[in-house]
């Protein structure tokens, strides 16, 4: 695990964050800045640094992540719909290089992306 990364740091506990999730495999808590009323990042306890450097063994992995997505929509009842988004690198807006997922609802949103 790098020192230096914010979600690491999350993860061990030595920076404070409001779980609303966890379970072996990943931790959930709100973003500080939510760009919707529902707006829930899903990091995994291993340090993966993006999507983009996931590997077969990560499989597993990525789909739990999505499950734990579909399983906080559910809690959080985004019963009208919601989105799940993985920024990935420089070009896809990733400014934690930490693997995490954006779950976002609670209002309409438009389509494509800017
Ligand atoms: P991304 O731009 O996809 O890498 O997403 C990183 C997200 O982490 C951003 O939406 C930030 O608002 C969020 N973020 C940064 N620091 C914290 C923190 N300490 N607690 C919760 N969310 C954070
Ligand atoms: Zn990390």
């Amino acid at each position: 695990m790098p020192t230096d990364c914010l979600f690491c740091k999350i993860v061990a506990g030595a920076i404070p964050a409001n779980r609303v999730y966890e379970d072996e495999l990943c931790i959930g808590f709100p973003d500080i800045n939510p760009q919707t009323p529902t707006h829930i990042l899903i990091v995994p306890k291993e340090h993966v640094a993006s999507q983009a450097k996931a590997v077969e063994k990560h499989k597993p992995l990525l789909g739990h992540l999505m499950m734990a997505a579909a399983d906080l929509a559910r809690t959080h009842k985004l019963d009208r719909g919601y989105r799940v988004v993985v920024n990935t690198g420089d070009e896809g807006g990733q400014t934690v290089q930490h693997l995490h997922l954006h779950l976002l609802g609670g209002r309409a949103m438009s389509w494509p992306p800017g």
